[in-house]
């Protein structure tokens, strides 16, 4: 049962093959009897999911229906729900309950979904290996001794090790994409401002934005839909209808414009890795697809303009984190300035330091023009040179990372390195794109994600491309040895 798909769960309920109380103990036994080896929750709310599990039966003995009506899921622990720690993978909020639900999980929860826990993830997504997280890290199910990627790493192993369908995750800079290639999962950032981000744990407000990880793109359709939608409490949600993403999966590639930058293909980039995506260029060829050399020139800009722009917000998000309000408070202030100083530097682990560090020096009187006002110049040229290749064509093509998932460990000592894994995934951040990742292979038994980037608004797009590779590729299939 643990080998169903979101898409093979509902047709299941619909047909009275299993109830979703059933389905609802065979993963949390499972996530009992596997999930130590992989630490990839935070929490589990059997409770909860049970109740959920058996209100979704219930209403489908109504004759309600619905894909998501009874399906487990689990949200990356920043989404806040309602009288459920939501840690955010922090010291700093181990001990805070969220008054509300997130309207991501508010509207998963009205669409029927069954959430079984919220998972593990870097602390306040700062990171790309999960790491960083104050509840340790989490392991990779295709090789125990490497990442998973991050942060939305817990969301994507759990989904990996076959725990459950799917998950959510956030994304500022590659956190869903990055982790589902690194365990050959499927997963999608949304245009900003196509989902919600009220009651998301903000890390870098104009970067940040929420979606699904599941294994395929017929998952993350039918996930998306119950994410996607203009929300009056976000003043950057977008009013845009929602299509039908399910409908649109079967849409012919014939003509299908790809473009593949030129940049992409730099001496970072492991060869192996280069050689897997050229084969899935002549896979998406074969359904018809023609393929166009194409150029971002700003792409070089990227990482630096990113690690200050995301950094700055940062810091000026995180300084809601005082010791006073809620979270993690020291023991024996002598006084206000001491509360602060020792309640942020106990609660708040190094990465996060760093961070607002980096953040607070960019944004002060003297620096702001050459750091933070030049980083954003930068993000408009980006924006530009996607526009100006969008004109040219339908989507763009190139890895999701420059490696396969390394060991556990490896770049501790060295944050830049770790930053500079992050160089396809977050011009698409930069510019507000969508962009999904999409199993393509494997180096050393590692797996190797393909990124697709579309226009504006074009998910459905993005996941018809993924589905009609899916349908003719089998790598999305594999299961991780052990799980
Ligand atoms: N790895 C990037 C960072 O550390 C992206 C993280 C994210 O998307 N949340 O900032």
């Amino acid at each position: 049962m643990h080998q169903l798909t979101l898409a093979e769960i509902a047709r299941g309920l619909a047909d009275k093959k299993f109830s979703s109380e059933e389905l609802t103990k065979v993963l949390l036994a499972r996530i009992a009897q596997l999930d130590p080896q992989l630490n990839s929750f935070i929490s589990l709310t059997e409770d909860l999911a049970l109740q959920q599990a058996k209100t979704a039966d219930a209403r489908r003995a109504n004759g309600e229906s619905g894909a998501l009506l009874g399906a487990p899921i689990a949200h990356k622990d920043l989404f806040c729900t309602q009288g459920i720690r939501t840690s955010c993978g922090s010291k700093m909020l181990d001990n805070f309950k969220a008054p509300y639900d997130a309207t991501v999980v508010a509207k998963l929860a009205a669409a029927g979904a069954v959430t079984l826990g919220k998972t593990n993830m870097d602390e306040f997504a700062m990171g790309s290996a999960n790491e960083s997280s104050y509840y340790g890290a989490v392991k990779n199910p295709w090789n125990l001794e490497h990442v998973p990627g991050g942060s939305s790493g817990g969301s994507a192993a759990a989904v990996a090790a076959r725990l459950l369908p799917a998950a959510t995750g956030t994304d500022t800079g590659g956190s869903i994409r990055q982790p589902a290639a690194l365990t050959n999962l499927t997963g999608l950032k949304p245009t900003y401002g196509r989902v919600s981000r009220w009651g998301m744990i903000a890390y870098a407000s104009s970067l940040d934005q929420g979606g699904p990880l599941a294994r395929t793109a017929e998952d993350c359709a039918i996930l998306l839909q119950g994410m996607a939608g203009f929300d009056p409490q976000d003043s950057t949600s977008i009013d845009e209808p929602v299509p039908d993403y399910s409908a649109g999966l079967n849409g012919s590639l014939q003509g299908l414009r790809i473009g593949v930058p030129k940049e992409y293909f730099s001496a970072g980039l492991d060869p192996r890795i280069a050689d897997l995506i050229m084969a899935s260029v002549e896979e998406l060829k074969k359904l018809g697809a023609v393929v166009k050399e194409i150029s971002l020139p700003n792409m070089q800009h990227a990482i630096p303009a990113y690690y200050v722009i995301a950094p700055a917000e940062a810091s000026s998000n995180l300084s809601r984190f005082d010791g006073v309000r809620f979270g993690y408070r020291c023991e024996n202030p002598k006084n206000l300035e001491d509360l602060y100083k020792r309640s942020r530097g106990e609660g708040f682990g190094p990465e996060v330091q760093r961070r607002i560090m980096v953040g607070a020096y960019a944004l002060s009187a003297g620096y702001y023009d050459a750091y933070y006002l030049k980083a954003q110049k930068i993000r408009r040229l980006i924006k530009n040179d996607f526009m100006a290749a969008f004109n040219e064509v339908d989507i763009i093509l190139g890895p999701t990372t420059p490696n396969p998932a390394w060991k556990l460990g490896a770049k501790n000592s060295d944050p830049v390195a770790a930053y500079l894994e992050d160089v396809y995934t977050i011009t698409a951040n930069l510019a507000g794109l969508p962009g999904l990742s999409m199993p393509a292979g494997f180096v050393d038994g590692l797996p190797v994600g393909v990124q697709l980037l579309a226009p504006y608004f074009q998910e459905g797009r993005l996941l018809n491309v993924a589905h009609q590779y899916q349908q003719n590729t089998d790598w999305h299939t594999r299961t991780p040895t052990g799980f």
